[in-house]
């Protein structure tokens, strides 16, 4: 069930949370043993919530998140509910307080039902660089979900939850939704307060909804979006209400598909998907132009990964043992203390990153390295400044293939990089995107990515809901 679908039922009182919820938490037990998507179930708090939303729904409260279950990944921090961002270093870490997020969502009357999995400090693309476990993704179980918010992306796939919300720094809503066959959107920078969520590259991070279809999408970010004066960079643009643009009248919308994103090596099937969907946009009334240009895409792998980095060497600086989570108890000097909480704490992907971030960042190398991807990255920003003069939105495919098996990249790092060359341009120059289901190629699904100006949000939701109205991609669910 989607949540506007929930929602007319609450509402009419055919259902109850409380019902709603508990139905939720018996697909989670059953389910759960194959998927492992959550880190921590939050049974009793979501019962309590849901007894709660029924009092207020009695009480004439219309909001639609009100009484709807859903999931945060585990790297938002969550009062009184552990935050283990995936991580040995934060295992047992439980929060003094909500992120704006997570009030937000709790202002609307709206139900937690657990913690999702993650790639370790969102740093990965499968959720295989989770310290806990790895999640599977619900279309085939020896597969990958994606990453890093895969277990969102999965449980939602999966009906352990009707929504969640995930992280994005490059690529780690949309690439799960994806592979998952859900929705995903990175809303543009500074759209969502980041207060509250764990930090990994500050200038890239943005949270954003999970959905079954882009009318919920348009619903969790009516809840979320805003600024916040607690996150500095959260944007002082005032909040549209995303579901009045949900219309299927594309006429006269202009669409530039930019070649550099149907990479070479990348699968045949996607590619067909996505140039198919594309002419089912076009047949919607869209004006397409087939070939057009950014080239500077060609070095976001390589900015994304001296800047990302960079900025997360910086972030993790503060898991010293001292203030936070593991620390380590048996040594001699205080050196020794942060030197081993860190070795043990942290996994070999983020071990690699603070690495290159730190490197980057060193004396005499900070010029040839870090600048110099700054500068690029104002190039990638400023060309596509442009192509938004021409186009109203770009569309790509998400990711240049369907999802991979479990182990198939996790020993080489740079082609694990390399199934996010299509959404990490997207963070660089901080405009929005959209991930939806736009195809299966052997039962695995296909996503459609649709990239648009800052602050433009309204168009991807409506392209994306105008295009769900005349497919029914988004409908299918795993058989589990
Ligand atoms: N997969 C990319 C990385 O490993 C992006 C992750 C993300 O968006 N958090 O950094």
């Amino acid at each position: 069930m989607t949540i506007h679908e929930a929602h007319r039922l609450l509402k009419t009182k055919q259902l109850s949370s409380v019902e709603l919820t508990k139905a939720c938490l018996e697909r989670i037990s059953q389910v759960e043993p194959r998927v492992h998507a959550l880190v921590t179930i939050t049974d009793e708090l979501a019962l309590r919530q849901a007894q709660k939303a029924d009092e207020l729904i009695a009480g004439g409260d219309t909001n639609p998140l009100t009484g709807i279950p859903g999931l945060i990944k585990d790297n938002m921090c969550t009062k009184g509910i552990r935050t283990t961002c995936s991580s040995k270093i934060l295992e047992n870490f439980v929060p003094p307080y909500d992120a704006t997020v997570i009030e937000k969502l709790k202002d609307c009357g709206g139900v937690v039902v657990g913690k999702a999995n993650m790639d370790e400090f969102a740093m990965g693309s499968s959720t295989e660089h989770s310290a806990l476990f790895t999640t599977h993704n619900p279309w085939d179980l020896s597969r990958v979900p994606g990453g890093s918010s895969g277990g969102s992306a999965a449980a939602v796939a999966a009906g352990e939850a009707i929504y969640a919300l995930g992280s994005d720094t490059g690529g780690s809503i949309r690439q799960p939704a994806g592979f998952c066959g859900v929705t995903g959107l990175k809303p543009t920078y500074g759209r969502v307060s980041r207060y509250g969520l764990v930090a990994f590259a500050s200038s890239l991070d943005q949270i954003g909804p999970l959905t079954q279809d882009a009318t919920d999408c348009a619903l969790v970010l009516n809840a979320i979006a805003g600024y916040d004066v607690r996150d500095s960079t959260s944007a002082p643009e005032p909040i549209p209400d995303y579901t009045q643009c949900l219309n299927t009248e594309l006429n006269g919308l202009r669409l530039g598909i930019p070649k550099e994103y149907f990479v070479e090596g990348m699968q045949a099937e996607v590619a067909q998907a996505i140039k198919a969907a594309i002419s089912k946009l076009e047949g919607l009334g869209a004006r397409v132009e087939w070939e057009v240009s950014l080239p500077h895409t060609r070095y976001a792998l390589a900015v994304y990964y001296l800047i990302a980095p960079s900025e997360a060497s910086a972030n993790l600086a503060r898991y010293d043992g001292v203030k936070y989570g593991f620390s380590y108890k048996e040594a001699d000097s205080m050196w020794e203390a942060l030197e081993k909480t860190r070795q043990y704490g942290f996994g070999a992907e983020v071990k690699r990153r603070i690495m290159l971030g730190t490197y980057a960042l060193s004396a005499g190398y900070y010029d040839a390295y870090y600048v110099k991807a700054q500068k690029v990255r104002t190039l990638i920003r400023r060309e596509f400044d442009e192509v938004f003069e021409k186009f109203d939105a770009l569309v790509t495919p998400t990711s240049p293939t369907v999802p991979f098996k479990i182990g198939e990249k996790v020993d080489d790092p740079v082609q694990m990089y390399l199934s996010d060359v299509c959404t990490l341009p997207i963070n660089i120059a901080g405009v929005p995107a959209i991930s939806i289901p736009a195809g299966f190629a052997d039962g695995l699904p296909i996503g459609m990515q649709i990239i648009g100006k800052p602050f433009s949000e309204e168009t991807l939701l409506k392209i994306a809901y105008a295009y769900q109205q005349a497919t029914e991609w988004h409908k299918r669910k795993p058989e589990l």
